[in-house]
């Protein structure tokens, strides 16, 4: 991969990242404030619960997708970005685009979804 890709591969993980620490911080903000404004609401709790709970789901795959990010970032600023962390070949350019942090080709990542028994 030459610099001027990797430039701006690099460019868009960091924004990307950005990205999702303002959501990650504004969703925390957001569960602040209604735990103010509903104190003793106890009609909203059921459907109140099931939200708060799709707020932890969330935040707990946008982690994983942050974890990738940052370790995208760490192996662009070593050159070593683009390569799969399983075989070692190179990852499309197409699949990049798709997914800048991906951290294994397409046959790696199909085998890791769908081991063989
Ligand atoms: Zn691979």
């Amino acid at each position: 991969m030459n610099k001027k890709d990797l430039t701006s591969f690099k460019k868009i993980l960091i924004q990307k990242r950005t990205e999702l620490l303002n959501k990650t911080n504004s969703a925390q903000r957001e569960m602040d404030n209604d735990s103010d404004i509903n104190v003793g609401d106890e009609i909203d709790t059921a459907s109140h619960n099931s939200e708060k709970e799709m707020y932890f789901e969330l935040a707990a795959s946008d982690k994983i997708t942050l974890d990738s990010i940052n370790c995208a970032i760490a192996k662009a600023e070593k050159a070593a970005y683009g390569k799969c962390e399983c075989c070692d070949n190179i990852i499309p350019k197409e699949r990049l685009k798709a997914i800048p942090w991906t951290r294994y080709c397409i046959q790696c990542q199909e085998e890791a979804e769908n081991p063989k028994k």
